[in-house]
């Protein structure tokens, strides 16, 4: 079992989900796998409050990601680009205050209306497989089930667009009010039902689909891109759900299944 981060002592003082010490994540550079600290002022340069607040949590936050970061890669993570990723992203400012302490561990955590964000270990791996042989950056993303929006904000570094539609308004306008202190001008939220894809923005470089169903929808191999990666849970004919993994081809779709996974159900139709 992992040992649980001493993190974060201060953060229920911080407004976690509210912006307080969010808009530094992009500006902060922490090289992939890194330790590097968090910028801080010296003592005495802010108010009592607001040094508690906003370089205690900046430091005690980018150690513990540094942690998950090297843990990841001990998992296997092995992409520069997603380990990076994954290090930028304050996992902890995308769910409830009372489950911020529990954000770099390697747990799926709920994020309301039945939902749960998943994984870092299974966020990375999705990733992982979507950057395959691509070099470089990728180029514009969709991503099925916002969700909390935690998902989007790691793409939104390794790929030039992410395009990311949700069914539930709750957690569209949830992921909207968390991403807002990021300033990630290439994340676009989209309310609407993923089923169908997102034709505006197609062809996509990959699709990523963070909701399992029966099949994988005829829109989402149309609009993906030919060399695209469409990276999805789906229920194999064995009746348990696997990560599925397309590659669109000239020819056609090469599909891979890989390891057994346990994601929410790919509904259709908004709520
Ligand atoms: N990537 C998310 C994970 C959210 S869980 C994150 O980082 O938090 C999966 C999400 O898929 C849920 O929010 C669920 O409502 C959404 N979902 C399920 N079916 C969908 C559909 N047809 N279109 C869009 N979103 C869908």
């Amino acid at each position: 079992m992992s040992q649980r981060p001493g993190f974060p002592i201060k953060l229920s003082n911080t407004g976690a989900g509210t912006g307080a010490g969010k808009g530094t994540a992009t500006a902060r550079k922490v090289p992939a796998g890194a330790t590097a600290p968090a910028v801080q002022k010296p003592a005495g340069t802010q108010p009592k409050a607001a040094s508690a607040q906003v370089s205690g949590l900046g430091l005690d936050s980018g150690a513990v990601r540094a942690r998950m970061v090297r843990k990841l890669a001990e998992q296997g993570v092995k992409d520069p680009r997603v380990l990076d990723a994954m290090g930028r992203v304050e996992r902890h400012c995308f769910v409830e205050t009372a489950l911020a302490n529990q954000a770099y561990e390697d747990t799926s955590l709920p994020i309301g209306l039945g939902q749960t964000i998943s994984k870092p270990n299974v966020v990375a791996r999705m990733i992982e497989l979507l950057c395959q042989d691509v070099p470089g950056k990728l180029g514009r993303i969709l991503e099925i089930g916002t969700g909390c929006g935690y998902q989007a904000a790691v793409l939104s570094h390794v790929a030039t667009e992410v395009y990311s539609i949700e069914r539930l308004r709750g957690l569209h306008e949830k992921a909207r009010t968390h991403l807002r202190p990021f300033k990630l001008h290439n994340v676009h939220l989209i309310f609407g039902d993923g089923m169908l894809g997102y034709p505006k923005g197609a062809p996509y470089a990959g699709i990523i689909s963070a909701a399992g169903g029966e099949n994988v929808p005829q829109s989402w191999l149309d609009q993906l891109a030919v060399g695209g990666r469409l990276i999805a849970p789906t229920v194999t004919p064995a009746g348990h759900q696997a990560l599925v993994v397309i590659l669109k081809t000239a020819q056609g779709f090469d599909r891979q299944v890989l390891e057994a996974v346990h994601f929410v159900p790919l509904k259709s139709g908004v709520a």
